[in-house]
């Protein structure tokens, strides 16, 4: 977990550079998805590390980076929005996790940066992306940047400083993430097994790690189809060839799929419209004809159920075995092909 790209090796020297006489904060700044966040991390882990490694790097063995891999560190804190902590996730509440970092995220900091570190070195506090901090957030971090106490470092990550107030960045040490070669960047892919990686980079602004989240997305999009495919046809569903062909895909996404067709075949049912699929939506007509409202109704429900337990499963290519006979069942009305 402690590789910096291979395109950071410079900016890594420059933060070297640095360690003697450390800043109160650095801000980090450069495109979207080039790894700042990663960057960050490695300078975080570095300094609390107990026997850094030639170069600076942390170990990864000692007790502190022990914390960073359990996310317990003491000395450590990372403010983002809450948005990016549950992920898509909505809350059980319907209500929609935070895209900006609070006043009261903020305010929370207070504490922590009036007790001495755990370890009797620095403290480390991580604001990503920095520009999501409201303007009460700002204000509170502000107040603490104007009053340093003692070995605090705050690293701020953002690729829109221009968002971010004057008065803060005139605090910040500016630290510019380089974009890499277009060669640099090409080759990164390809180790990480992507397909067509000078034409995805290019697409994605030259960003690498932007350009691999683009490769999955296009392999996500693949597999949700060949998914529709095989359920559009639950007469020749081979159930168990799907749960196993699934199982590397994420329960909650893939129950977030059915939820979507089932919407759509409870719609086609009671008010002959399709929302979601509507490529589909000869084949969603015909599968509602054949099913029971209550039949629906009662598999949506264990679909939720599942989707409520879906962040640990115990064995997800079992759970979609379960999921994907019950829906045979529900739209074949237990007749066996
Ligand atoms: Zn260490």
């Amino acid at each position: 977990m402690n590789k910096l790209y291979p395109w950071q090796d410079e900016l890594w020297q420059r933060w070297t550079g640095l360690r003697a006489r450390l800043p109160h904060a650095i801000l980090l700044r450069g495109a979207q998805g080039i790894g700042k966040f990663d960057f960050a991390m490695n300078i975080a882990r570095a300094l609390l590390c107990e026997q850094p490694l030639t170069g600076g790097l942390a170990c990864d063995s000692c007790s502190s980076c022990h914390w960073f891999q359990q996310q317990t560190h003491p000395d450590f804190r990372l403010i983002q929005p809450d948005a990016l902590s549950a992920q898509e996730e909505e809350s059980e509440s319907g209500k929609k996790p935070a895209r900006l970092i609070s006043v009261d995220q903020i305010r929370a900091l207070g504490d922590f940066s009036s007790l001495s570190a755990h370890q009797g070195g620095y403290r480390v506090v991580l604001i990503h992306p920095a520009e999501t901090m409201n303007a009460n957030a700002a204000n509170a971090l502000l107040k603490t940047l104007e009053e340093p106490s003692g070995q605090m470092l705050f690293i701020l990550v953002t690729n829109k400083p221009q968002q971010l107030p004057p008065t803060i960045l005139s605090r910040c040490l500016a630290l510019a993430a380089p974009l890499p070669s277009p060669a640099a960047g090409t080759a990164w892919l390809q180790q990480q097994g992507v397909a067509d990686p000078a034409a995805l980079l290019a697409q994605a602004g030259f960003a690498p790690l932007q350009a691999a989240r683009l490769a999955e997305e296009i392999e996500d999009a693949g597999e949700y189809r060949r998914f529709l495919q095989e359920i559009g046809r639950p007469a020749q569903l081979d159930v168990f060839a799907l749960a196993e062909q699934m199982q590397r895909t994420e329960p909650a996404r893939v129950i977030h799929w059915l939820q979507q067709w089932c919407c759509d075949l409870g719609s086609a049912k009671l008010a002959g419209k399709v929302l979601y699929h509507i490529e589909l939506a000869d084949v969603i007509r015909n599968l509602a004809d054949k099913i029971m409202v209550f039949d629906l109704l009662r598999y949506q429900k264990e679909l939720l159920v599942a989707r409520r337990e879906a962040a640990h499963p115990l064995n997800s290519r079992l759970l979609y075995e379960s999921l994907l006979l019950s829906y045979r069942h529900m739209v074949l009305g237990g007749v066996q092909p």
